[in-house]
């Protein structure tokens, strides 16, 4: 019953954190990104309208965005937990996840935050730009939505801290060094690893 959410600037590492801790706890790891993309591979409705907006850096509308993550949640594989990644990003999505989670009788249980210097997330999107060809890791794009990332999304940092439930992970170093840095803040937390051989 483990509910974490993963915030950090664009290139702190959410993602290949995300699709670890998920296995690791035995939650689905939900992405509000990964499933934009792949609606925009698709050319799906959402996709074609949520296209212009991710290219250009900046967050997909509320509206879209809480219709399509309340969906998601009312999935029964995330009745027993979940690995949100990047969402919430705006203050009208908290109030949305909220809304969602009480309604439930849910809770979060932790919120990591990966602390990256704005430097190091533009040189690993930079690297990212040439293996993966992401159309919005172009570097003009980045610093937007770094940009973006400032102005909407670290006021929520603030919030889960004052609601007593953000641990800061610092994401430098290596993606394992990472994951057990925060496996262990979690188990500080009481949120301890799954026994391997009862999963
Ligand atoms: P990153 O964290 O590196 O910016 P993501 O994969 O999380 O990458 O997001 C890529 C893009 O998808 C964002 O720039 C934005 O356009 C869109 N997006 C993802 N999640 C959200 C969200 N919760 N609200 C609005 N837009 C989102």
């Amino acid at each position: 019953m483990t509910r974490l959410l993963l915030i950090g600037p664009p290139g702190a590492g959410k993602g290949t954190q995300a699709v670890r801790l998920a296995e690791a706890y035995g939650v689905p790891a939900i992405s509000t990104g990964d499933i934009f993309r792949s609606n925009v591979k698709n050319e799906t409705e959402l996709g074609k309208q949520a296209k212009a907006y991710m290219d250009a850096g900046d967050n997909v509308p509320d509206s879209l965005t809480n219709a399509l993550i309340r969906d998601r949640l009312a999935e029964s594989d995330a009745e027993h937990g979940v690995l949100l990644d990047g969402y919430p990003r705006t203050e009208d999505q908290v109030r949305e996840l909220d809304a969602f989670l009480l309604g439930h009788g849910q809770a979060l249980d932790v919120v990591v935050e990966l602390v990256a210097d704005p430097d190091i997330v533009v040189e690993r999107l930079r690297k990212r730009a040439v293996e993966q060809g992401r159309s919005d890791d172009d570097e003009a794009v980045v610093r937007h939505r770094l940009e973006v990332y400032r102005e909407q999304t670290e006021p929520l940092i603030d919030l889960y801290e004052n609601r007593g439930v953000l641990v800061k992970i610092d994401a430098i170093g290596s993606v394992d060094e990472v994951t057990e840095r925060i496996t262990a803040a979690l188990a500080e937390r009481g949120i301890s690893l799954p026994d391997a051989a009862t999963r």
